[in-house]
């Protein structure tokens, strides 16, 4: 074998590293290229959906991500006005459709983790951390890859084909000059954990959401760091004060106050502060660079669709580069991968996270009330029920996207 007979990855996030395994898994060689020398434990992903455990199940990974995670086979959605429930969606509707009628709360660095233990038994498989890629050369028969690491020391890197995973800035995306449109949000979001139990306080399932013209908010469960149990809360930052100032105790608290007020003396344990985009990639593949994941479709959190959607992409791009491998298809596959995942991208991932958050915040009270209702009457009627899982759960999506060929 010579050195360029292998796939390059850039990024060991999720998406990179379930790619990783699913591609060494069927014997192709890896090398994976990651700026920073460890996976950063911030809150981001914590939703894994029932279509992406269906597709782990082929890797042999659902187990561990099910085993580490919080099952959350409901969904709620209240006013925070009232408090009141008005609409609440039960996965077990998906019995029959998935392996799985749940989701998984599990944070995306555990996923990231269970992925690379798991590569750690394959010999054709290296991961070099701190390698910051800096140049890409998309060639004929092969790529050429630079990396920098801290030393300030240039390394290159042959291979057929480069996938960059490497998330919403993709240096891979850039360099082949590939246009990401769409837009960013005004509002920052900002997301609180805390070790408040909204469960007993308030019969919360895991994964809520608050409707509310000014203050929407969203509450979730995860494991957290000793497996217990931690929450999360996402607000909207409205306004352009100062990172200092909305990250404040007393800003975090006014929110509290103003969506939960019996969780008012609760400590906060974590803060983040996110801007927030809707882009899509103008392309999933130029020659031998291909893109998955946050590096060719970025969304607001709404729905936890992100990553979902990215693993989903992953896992299509390493059964393809499979066939090609073995000689039992031609490149041009790799425009169907194109055809498959990107205006699906934007049919599910950007509509019903955008969707999602309007309902939220729908600032009309006529309009809001009508949007609720609609929401109230889905959940109520049994076909519209499963038929709004199978979009958000995106098991819809991966249906449709087998049928382009
Ligand atoms: C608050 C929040 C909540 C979210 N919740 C959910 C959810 O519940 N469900 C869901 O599906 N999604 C969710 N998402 C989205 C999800 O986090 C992303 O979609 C996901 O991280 C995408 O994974 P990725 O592997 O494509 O990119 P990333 O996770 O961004 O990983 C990219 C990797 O590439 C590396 N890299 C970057 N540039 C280079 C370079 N030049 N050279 C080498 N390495 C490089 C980075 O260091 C990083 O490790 C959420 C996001 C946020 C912000």
């Amino acid at each position: 074998m010579s050195v360029s007979d292998r796939v390059i990855i850039a990024g060991a996030g999720p998406v990179g590293s379930i790619t990783a395994l699913a591609l060494v898994q069927k014997g192709i060689p890896v090398l994976q290229l990651e700026a920073l020398a460890e996976t950063p434990t911030a809150h981001r992903a914590a939703t894994t959906h029932s279509s992406t455990l269906d597709l782990l199940d082929g890797i042999g990974m659902s187990a561990a991500v099910i085993e580490q995670g919080l099952k959350a086979r409901h969904f709620q959605y209240r006013y925070r006005e009232t408090n009141e429930v008005f609409a609440e969606f039960d996965f077990q509707r998906l019995e029959g459709e998935t392996n799985h009628p749940y989701a998984v709360q599990l944070e995306q660095h555990k996923t990231v983790a269970i992925a690379q233990n798991m590569l750690k038994a394959f010999s054709h498989f290296e991961l070099k951390r701190e390698h910051n890629i800096v140049a890409l050369e998309n060639g004929t028969d092969q790529v050429r890859v630079t990396s920098e690491t801290p030393d300030g020391a240039k390394h290159d890197f042959t291979a057929r084909y480069i996938i960059g995973c490497d998330g919403g800035r993709s240096f891979v995306r850039k360099s082949q000059g590939i246009d990401f449109p769409g837009f960013t949000w005004e509002e920052r979001f900002i997301i609180v954990a805390s070790l408040f139990d909204y469960e007993k306080a308030d019969k919360y399932r895991y994964r809520n959401y608050i409707a509310d013209p000014d203050q929407w908010c969203s509450v979730f469960k995860i494991p957290g760091p000793d497996g217990k149990g931690m929450w999360r809360n996402l607000f909207p930052v409205i306004g352009n004060d100062p990172e200092e100032v909305v990250t404040s105790e007393a800003w975090i608290r006014a929110r509290l106050d103003y969506c939960f007020p019996y969780a008012r003396d609760t400590e906060i344990i974590h803060r983040n502060l996110y801007t927030v985009h809707q882009r899509v990639a103008a392309a999933f593949r130029k020659g031998r660079a291909l893109l998955a994941g946050d590096s060719a479709h970025i969304n607001n959190p709404l729905g936890g669709m992100g990553m979902n959607s990215g693993i989903a992409d992953g896992l299509n791009l390493a059964e393809k580069l499979v066939k090609v491998w073995r000689g039992e298809a031609d490149d041009s596959i790799f425009d169907v991968y194109d055809r498959q995942r990107r205006p699906l991208a934007q049919k599910y991932v950007q509509a019903q996270s955008i969707q999602n958050k309007e309902t939220l915040q729908a600032a009309d009270k006529a309009k809001a009330n009508a949007r609720f209702e609609e929401l109230r009457k889905t959940a109520d009627d049994p076909k519209r029920h499963k038929a709004f899982l199978m979009n958000s759960s995106l098991i819809n999506m991966a249906r449709e996207a087998a049928a382009i060929t």
